[in-house]
């Protein structure tokens, strides 16, 4: 396993392709320390006795101890445990841990190539392909990212009905030595900061598809990537330091005829499998919410906690109330994850056919717990945010500057006019007020919004998840025996 340092070092050496604001940046432009210091916690803690056990696991390929992140899930026990690592990493820094994309996108990738491999027109060993990658991966404890997210384009027109057949990403070429793709994947979280892009389709694909049908990896600053960086950045700071400093980037990854080698080629072409593997890696993302999603909601109810406590309203009704409601959305979410780590099995909803095994026996959180519970709790980013607002009052919105919280002549008036709670010394009341700042009415909190609700799919996609996978008929013959109506097979 390597440490935050020779991950560092690892970025220092890539070839220059990220683009920002008009300029081609290093890895590490100054804009990317907040990002890199958030994945260097995913690093740190498998160094530290008390979170060792947590963030590391044995691989199932070679018996070596490897960091959490790179790890295919044997059983539930896996599972529980990667929602617990992700809810106690995104503890420290109140926001996303950035590093669930990769494991997400391998564990979808390991049972899709499985699959795909046993079909006679198989293009290449896709299984075989992807355990090198998988054992590389592993052992050199690289960063994946997910690149899922398709541009798609006119909304309602499937791939090969776009004007533009870019609009998702395929294959333009075939070559004895590998295939050449083009297109371009979107919002694309810390892709900038990534060893790694894993490359899987965004949706369920028709037997005529087969150019949208792709799996692959590469070298994040692979020849032909270009990315097109967006910075989340809360304001620098140079008073009042914070505990941590964090940052987070989404990319656009532009693939300008790109060529991958067939060994990094894990699926070609079989639509079917192509469906599933979106699935599969929006399935494992989802369930990884249940382990971020409460880790925020702990923030949020800190935050709002700490703003009725400053205010001197902890102990009023309508306070207790939302405080209450915070709670519960968190633990319900984490919950569904627990219940869907719980009942993980190696399995698949095929569309009229049920649950069937799939995958060579790694574990597959239960479909329908890991959707609730990403719906639930990702629907409601917004509404926490009204309530943090509720009880924060006007305060955040017009709080002053740091240099006016340290300019001689406006300092102790600022201080004695916004002090609310005498029990709690100013500096620290102050300080608490920067960082709620931070976290809802900053230039960065805007895009984490959108990304807490959107991400894993946008809440319809979880919805036709969930409706087209639970068994509604037996809930009608539950109704049907209490009204004493016939079973639905002998009318
Ligand atoms: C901050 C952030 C980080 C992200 N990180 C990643 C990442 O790491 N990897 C990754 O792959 N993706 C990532 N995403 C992308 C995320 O998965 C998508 O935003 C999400 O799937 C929605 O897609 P979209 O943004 O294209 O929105 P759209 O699909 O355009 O959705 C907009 C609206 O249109 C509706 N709509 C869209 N298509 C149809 C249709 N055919 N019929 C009816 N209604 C439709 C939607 O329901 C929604 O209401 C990230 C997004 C954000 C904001």
């Amino acid at each position: 396993m390597r440490t935050r340092e020779q991950y560092i070092q690892g970025l220092s050496k890539m070839n220059r392709n990220l683009y920002s604001n008009g300029e081609k940046i290093d890895r590490l432009d100054e804009r990317q320390q907040g990002v890199i210091n958030v994945m260097g916690l995913t690093f740190d803690a498998v160094w530290d006795p008390e979170s060792r056990d947590l963030c590391t696991a044995l691989s199932h390929l070679t018996g070596e101890t490897i960091n959490r992140f790179n790890h295919i899930h044997q059983n539930s026990g896996d599972l529980h445990k990667k929602q617990d690592m992700t809810r106690f990493l995104c503890n420290k820094v109140g926001q996303c841990i950035q590093r669930c994309m990769g494991i997400d996108a391998a564990n979808a990738v390991h049972a899709v190539s499985f699959e795909a491999q046993k079909l006679s027109g198989a293009k290449t060993a896709y299984y075989e392909n992807w355990l090198k990658w998988l054992g590389r991966f592993q052992s050199e404890d690289l960063v994946g990212c997910c690149a899922q997210t398709d541009v798609k384009g006119e909304r309602l027109k499937r791939p090969g009905q776009q004007t533009d057949l870019d609009m998702y990403l395929r294959v333009v070429e075939e070559r004895n030595d590998g295939i050449v793709v083009r297109g371009s994947k979107v919002h694309i979280s810390e892709a900038s900061i990534a060893d790694e892009i894993l490359v899987v389709p965004t949706r369920a694909l028709t037997p005529g598809e087969g150019s949208y049908a792709i799996c692959f990896a590469v070298p994040a600053d692979h020849e032909g990537v270009k990315q097109v960086v967006h910075f989340h950045n809360p304001r620098k700071r140079e008073h009042f330091q914070r505990g941590i400093e964090y940052g987070y980037t989404d990319s656009y990854i532009i693939f300008d005829d790109c060529f991958v080698p067939w060994d990094r080629v894990f699926l070609c072409g079989e639509t079917q499998h192509g469906g599933i593997a979106a699935l599969l890696f929006a399935l494992f993302h989802r369930h990884s919410y249940s382990g971020c999603k409460p880790a925020m909601l702990d923030y949020v109810i800190g935050l709002a906690a700490m703003a009725a406590e400053i205010n001197g309203i902890e102990k009023t009704p309508h306070v207790r109330e939302m405080l209450s409601e915070l709670i519960m959305t968190g633990e319900l979410g984490y919950a569904a994850g627990y219940t869907a780590s719980a009942l993980g099995k190696n399995e698949v909803y095929f569309p009229g056919a049920g649950f069937v095994p799939y995958g060579p026996g790694s574990c597959i959180p239960h479909s329908i717990y890991a959707n609730v519970g990403r719906c639930l709790s990702g629907e409601a980013v917004f509404h926490e945010q009204e309530i943090l607002c509720n009880i924060a009052g006007g305060l955040p919105a017009t709080f002053p500057y740091e240099k006016d919280l340290t300019n001689p002549e406006t300092k102790a008036l600022l201080e004695k006019y916004l002090r609310r709670n005498p029990e709690i010394p100013i500096q620290e009341q102050i300080k608490f007020w920067l960082s709620f700042v931070d976290f809802a009415l900053s230039s960065a909190s805007g895009s984490m919004l959108y990304g807490a609700y959107h991400g894993g799919g946008s809440p319809i996609m979880e919805q036709i998840a969930i409706t087209s996978q639970y068994d509604i008929e037996s809930k009608k013959e539950i109704v049907r025996k209490i009204a004493g109506m016939l079973p639905k097979a002998s009318k």
